[in-house]
């Protein structure tokens, strides 16, 4: 007897995301990106929606020879990386494709003799300052990596800050793209440089490039926190779950932990069996939306670890046993994020678990 919170995940929206992802950059190849869980989708799951990319690309090195294990053939790419050199036999072993970023992993494959058919993705920091070699430092790079036996290809790849904000003043994208192109000016090897906001919105750029790196599009969540409807996208999981409790409230009376939520008028209180131990943000201030029975409401009073608690006043026909929408196909993941204060990206990781995952269509 599980409890009525469910996450759908749709296969078949991941497969739609991917083609909206290959129609913006035609000419460039797709890694699918599905670190995290596939973004809290399931690995496996995402993999299956992925089957078309020409790649997938992730974080977690056992999560890659997981999805070798899985039957996947096509390139993995770490996207960070090795992190020590115990990785490599292992990452040789499953032909695995890896990032490289500093001086340590260099000197690593330097030291690293045995036959192999190395693929390494050399990442400049074009001026995020996370990971990869300053511009200047690119070319001296480069010429170290294509001496390694074992390196047989280089790709050229950097990460972008600000590819959903054209506004950013600090750090433009056109400028990030022109110190991309300075320090990797003559250098051979297919060039990687756009996630989703940079192919959604620039999709000159994206197809203008060997490969996309598109991974919050692919779950129907959008990067700068937009329409993902505008953009073609079709929301990969909803999370559902059930009224489970009713309370008429007097004006004056307060609602949950730290009655931070007074009631100015008699209200209808409706209690939801989602909490932040399945993945709620704790931090979703009143009035956070939250669908009942189809209907727009809000939340009121503090998330509790098992529990919600929303406002039912205007939805006479609510009660213990109506259908609530947390977010997914009919309120957007990213609408619910704003309102949290945070990004859909962190809600779609954040997804618990306990949760109990249905699989559709
Ligand atoms: C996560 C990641 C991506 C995908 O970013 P989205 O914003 O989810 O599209 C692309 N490239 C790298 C290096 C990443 O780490």
């Amino acid at each position: 007897m599980p409890r009525p919170i469910v996450a759908s995940i749709s296969i078949s929206a991941l497969q739609h995301n991917l083609a909206v992802a290959r129609a913006h950059a035609p000419g460039a190849r797709v890694w699918g990106v599905l670190k995290a869980n596939g973004y809290g989708h399931g690995l496996e799951r995402a993999m299956r929606g992925f089957a078309a990319a020409d790649g997938l690309a992730l974080i977690e090195p056992d999560y890659a020879v997981r999805l070798r294990e899985l039957g996947w053939t096509k390139p993995i790419l770490l996207l960070e990386g090795f992190f020590e050199a115990d990785d490599l036999p292992v990452l040789a072993q499953h032909d695995i494709q890896f990032a490289v970023h500093c001086e340590e992993q260099i000197a690593q494959l330097e030291a690293f003799t045995a036959a192999a058919s190395l693929h390494a993705h050399l990442k400049m920091n074009s001026g995020m300052n996370r990971l990869g070699f300053k511009p200047e430092a690119y070319r001296a790079a480069y010429a170290r990596l294509q001496k390694i036996p074992s390196v047989a290809s280089i790709t050229l790849m950097t990460h972008f800050a600000n590819a959903d904000d054209a506004g950013n003043l600090l750090l433009p994208l056109a400028e990030q793209v022109r110190r991309f192109q300075a320090g990797s000016e003559g250098l051979d090897g297919p060039r990687s440089l756009c996630n989703s906001a940079a192919d959604l919105m620039h999709a000159e750029l994206a197809n203008d490039n060997d490969w996309v790196r598109p991974g919050v599009m692919l779950y129907g969540g959008t990067p700068g926190g937009g329409s993902a409807a505008d953009f073609g996208l079709r929301a990969a999981m909803t999370l559902e779950s059930r009224i489970i409790g009713v309370q008429q409230v007097p004006a004056g009376e307060a609602i949950g932990y730290g009655s931070r939520f007074v009631a100015d008028k008699p209200m209808k209180i409706g209690v939801v069996a989602c909490g932040y131990a399945d993945g709620y943000p704790r931090h979703a201030p009143n009035g956070t939306p939250v669908l009942v029975d189809g209907v727009k409401t809000g939340t009121v009073g503090r998330v509790s670890m098992d529990m919600l608690t929303v406002d039912l006043t205007h939805i006479p026909g609510a009660d213990v046993g109506s259908q609530v929408e947390l977010w997914g196909s009919r309120l957007p993941i990213d609408e619910v994020a704003y309102a949290a204060g945070t990004i859909g990206y962190e809600l779609m990781c954040a997804l618990a678990p306990r949760v109990a995952v249905r699989e559709v269509d």
